[in-house]
């Protein structure tokens, strides 16, 4: 059997004859790209060679994507571990024409790669092809028609409608017609007596979709509008496990070695058999080992989970696996995590960078899979009573198989309100909650849902919805050169512009020609400064990218955006930045030698006031790491390093040693920042002092926890440093003058802190000999109210404490006793109520109940407490002499 590696293999091989450059995947994670968290295809990676915002280096490449579909156009979570066929993660095998060969070879080399490599039998294939669309004014797509004719016969040609062969990468970019393959691995007797050609799109399991060959030729508008794209491109996407499938003759991805190890290794840790069936243990089974795939993947990428964004898909996959062991596998244990060591090693020559971080992303899955384990238990009790007040009968906490039989109740709701409950108090993401739902027949209300998380998110800020305009394009083709590795000023005019509106205000992006503002990215903040156009300046108030592109973010527009403008960097703010950025590598570095080689970048932010880096290591870094560290980087700033930067291969860089980041792309050619060849070398885009002795000084204000596994630590250099010590100097001072300029300023500080320690001793002692007293006269009150002792009285003393300590040492009293104590404190009403046992025992009185139904009105408060000591507390402090009289009456 040919093994999913080779398969691999033989697909890139076969494109590299073909003259295509061999490039490696995208991090699954998407940075700078405002309409993706997760690469969602192949070519997302390529999308500014589409948008000729990029020129390629080459125009024709293939490999194998990394991708997600679990958010966004593309979201095929629900049907993932209940099909066997659809994953969160999977591996997008793709071959790529820029500008170059188009539908002709694109078609005629996915046929001699499926029948005559990989030896597909002919007569189970069917292609589609685009039918066209009145509405979009599309013809037929008869081009990918008469390709197709010369090497199938025409009937396995089949017309397909916009929904399945007009491929869209999001709401806007890039699109086009598209031509799908399509393989039927039903057994023969079932295909002798259904046509596959019938079954083709038609969500049938065994007649699946294997490859999609696009033909990029439209960039889709925001007004939904089709515009030509610069260049025509070819963009194909094949499904790696579905294609294992089909050539290792399985009928279920699952049952090929892609899945198969984590499989075994999964019945191996609960002791259950996995079949391939529909039972809810078998899903369970598929979505252990299709999750923890997309989970660890992701995490060594950079992504962590957390509670939005990115991290928030990523903490919903993982709860669904979490979900699906707990109750169909019957393990109450973290699992997930302990297959990590296989998925590392399986890929360990694709995928590299999940085993050079298997004990960290090991980590991480773990604490969150204990985290979400405690209150797991708690929220499916929830979902049962919630259910059982629906009508249907509850199993959401089935422990055992479940059969998927369907029950009764139909037509039922988990109403809005539950399932945000759900969502805020036990973590359960909406997915899963819709999941149970469903397993119960029971449908979620997901507007009402809708309206509570819309209310929550109000509550905690403002709407950050981004409205953005389609580009007006000055000039066709412009690709921006950023020149502010070496200037801070430059002349250039603006080639497009948009308007955007965020939180109900206006703003502008415009892109330049060449621009001098460096954009966020790599932890540093974006550039801020002037447009000077002909007498008019426009501020910038940031600079971001997305994918490739430079644009620079301001408030209005200048009269005449045509007119030659001179772009300039505010360069104050922008060499504090650089202070910082080179401060952080210093810092990395130093890191690496006190603690450890273990420590890898897990996230920076660079700006004008501080630093902050996050790094993977599993403890705190005490005090004496923390001053060491601090020392290193700043022998490292009065050695006043000169900051060398080159441009070389990737491949010499890292034979250098230069440290590259995981979830990180990097082209060919690399930016290589070095100071001092034997202490950093990083690969790295932002911008940097000259020597490090400009950083002046270094010093570390925080070092705390992030995550699991992850240390963050907060730190200052150049003026910023200046200004902390300062500070410190300043707070050093007044503190001296408060106490009135001593000669030693701890020492008078312990005094003060002495002396006060003295006192309150003093205090409380004569408060319990004041209580002491008052005892005494309390109980030269007794009065007998139906046989039974009673002290009731309104005392004076300093806190609720004390009265309740008073009446404690009442207890004092023999046989049937009762007393009330009253107290007005500080304008407020405190109560004491004691009971003896043997009165809780005749009487049946408790004295919470008689705070609860007696005193509580009087005080405006309530309290609680045992049967036979309560306390109360209230706003009022005006009827204590009522509560008296009403516990006596009680007796
Ligand atoms: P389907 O209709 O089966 O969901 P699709 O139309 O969404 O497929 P494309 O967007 O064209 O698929 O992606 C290209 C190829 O990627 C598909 O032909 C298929 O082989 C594979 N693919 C798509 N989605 C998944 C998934 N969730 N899991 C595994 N493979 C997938
Ligand atoms: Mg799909």
């Amino acid at each position: 059997m040919l093994t999913s590696a080779a398969i691999r293999q033989q697909f890139l091989e076969f494109f590299r004859s073909k003259g295509h450059t061999i490039v490696p995947s995208a991090p699954i994670v998407v940075k700078n790209d405002p309409t993706l968290l997760f690469t969602n295809a192949g070519m997302n990676q390529f999308k500014d060679y589409f948008l000729g915002n990029r020129e390629p280096e080459t125009p024709r490449v293939a490999d194998t994507q990394k991708c997600l579909r679990v958010s966004g156009k593309h979201n095929d979570l629900e049907e993932v571990g209940v099909d066997t066929y659809h994953h969160t993660m999977f591996e997008m095998l793709g071959n790529w024409s820029f500008g170059n060969y188009f539908k002709a070879e694109a078609i005629a080399w996915s046929w001699e790669l499926l029948t005559e490599v990989y030896k597909l039998d002919k007569n189970r294939l069917y292609v589609t092809v685009f039918e066209g669309d009145a509405e979009e004014n599309l013809p037929p797509d008869s081009e990918a028609r008469d390709e197709w004719k010369k090497w199938i016969s025409e009937d396995r040609i089949l017309f397909g409608n916009k929904k399945d062969n007009f491929w869209e990468m999001g709401d806007t970019g890039p699109c086009g017609p598209c031509s799908e393959i399509h393989v039927d691995c039903r057994p023969d007797s079932e295909r002798a007596q259904v046509d596959g050609k019938t079954l083709v799109n038609a969500d049938h399991p065994q007649v699946i979709e294997i490859w999609n060959n696009v033909f990029m030729q439209f960039n889709r508008l925001k007004d939904k509008s089709l515009a030509p794209l610069p260049a025509k491109h070819v963009d194909t996407g094949m499904g790696f496990e579905r294609l294992v499938r089909v050539i290792q003759g399985k009928s279920s991805n699952y049952d090929t070695d892609v899945f198969t190890g984590t499989i075994a290794a999964t019945e191996a840790i609960t002791g259950k058999k996995y079949e391939n069936s529909d039972s809810r243990e078998s899903v369970a089974f598929r979505v252990l080992a299709d999750h923890i795939r997309a989970i660890s993947f992701t995490i060594a990428d950079g992504q962590l989970p957390s509670n939005t964004g990115a991290g928030y898909v990523i903490r919903r996959i993982l709860r669904r696996a979490v979900r699906y062991y707990y109750s169909y596998l019957n393990y109450k244990q973290p699992l997930l995590h302990q297959l990590l060591p296989l998925i590392a090693k399986q890929f360990a020559g694709v995928f590299p960078e999940l085993q050079q971080q298997e004990a960290f992303v090991a980590k991480v899955v773990k604490e969150e899979e204990e985290a979400f384990l405690r209150t797991l238990e708690k929220g499916l009790k929830r979902i049962d009573d919630i259910i059982s007040n629906t009508g249907a009968a509850g199993n959401a906490s089935a422990n055992s198989t479940a059969n998927t039989g369907k029950k009764a109740t139909t037509g039922t709701l988990i109403n809005g309100k539950d399932a945000f409950e759900l969502y805020d108090t036990y973590g359960f993401p909406i997915d899963l909650t819709r999941l149970i739902a469903s397993e119960n027949n029971l449908t979620v209300d997901e507007a009402g849902f809708e309206v509570e998380m819309q209310q929550q998110k109000q509550r905690s800020r403002a709407a950050t919805a981004i409205d953005t305009e389609d580009w007006v394009v000055l000039q066709e083709n412009a690709v921006t050169s950023f020149v502010g590795y070496t200037t801070q000023a430059t002349k250039t005019q603006v080639t497009r512009y948009r308007k955007v509106k965020a939180k109900g205000k206006e703003a502008y992006q415009l892109v330049l020609e060449a621009t001098p503002f460096y954009a966020e990215s790599g932890g540093q903040v974006g550039d801020t400064g002037l447009l000077s156009f002909a007498g008019e300046d426009i501020t910038v108030i940031d600079t971001k990218k997305e994918n490739n592109l430079y644009i620079q973010f301001t408030e209005q527009l200048p009269q005449d955006i045509h007119a030659p403008v001179l772009a300039v960097v505010n360069g104050i703010r922008r060499s504090n930045i650089e202070a910082h950025h080179s401060a952080t590598h210093l810092l990395h570095a130093a890191l690496r030698q006190v603690l450890g080689a273990h420590v890898a970048q897990k996230g920076s932010l660079v700006n004008e006031d501080q630093l902050r880096f996050d790094f993977s290591h599993f403890a705190k870094v005490s005090d004496d790491e923390l001053t060491a560290i601090e020392q290193l980087v700043n022998e490292k700033i009065r050695q006043n390093i000169p900051v060398v930067i080159k441009e070389m291969s990737k491949d010499e860089a890292v034979a250098m040693g230069a440290m590259a980041l995981f979830g990180e792309k990097y082209g060919d050619t690399v930016r290589v920042v070095i100071m001092d060849p034997n202490y950093s070398i990083e690969l790295c885009g932002g911008t940097h002092v000259g020597a490090t002795g400009q950083l002046g000084y270094f010093k570390i204000k925080h070092e705390s926890a992030v995550a699991a596994g992850v240390r963050r630590i907060e730190a200052v250099s150049g003026a910023a440093a200046e200004r902390l010590i300062l500070e410190q100097f300043e707070t050093i001072r007044q503190a001296k003058e408060l106490l009135k300029n001593p000669k030693e300023l701890l020492k008078a500080i312990e005094n003060l802190a002495a002396e006060s320690n003295d006192l309150k001793k003093k205090l409380e002692s004569l408060e319990a000999q004041q209580l002491a007293v008052l005892k005494n006269e309390l109980l030269q009150q007794v009065s007998t109210v139906n046989g039974t002792q009673f002290i009731g009285a309104v005392v004076s003393v300093s806190s609720a404490d004390g009265l309740k300590k008073l009446c404690f040492d009442l207890k004092s009293l023999q046989g049937d006793y009762a007393a009330v104590l009253a107290a007005n404190i500080d304008g407020k009403a405190q109560v004491a109520v004691l009971l003896s046992d043997s009165l809780v025992a005749s009487k049946g009185l408790e004295a919470p109940k008689i705070i609860k139904e007696h005193i509580a009105g009087l005080i405006k408060g309530g309290g609680g407490g045992q049967k036979t000591l309560a306390t109360a507390g209230g706003q009022d402090a005006s009827n204590l002499d009522a509560v008296i009289v009403k516990v006596k009456e009680l007796l």
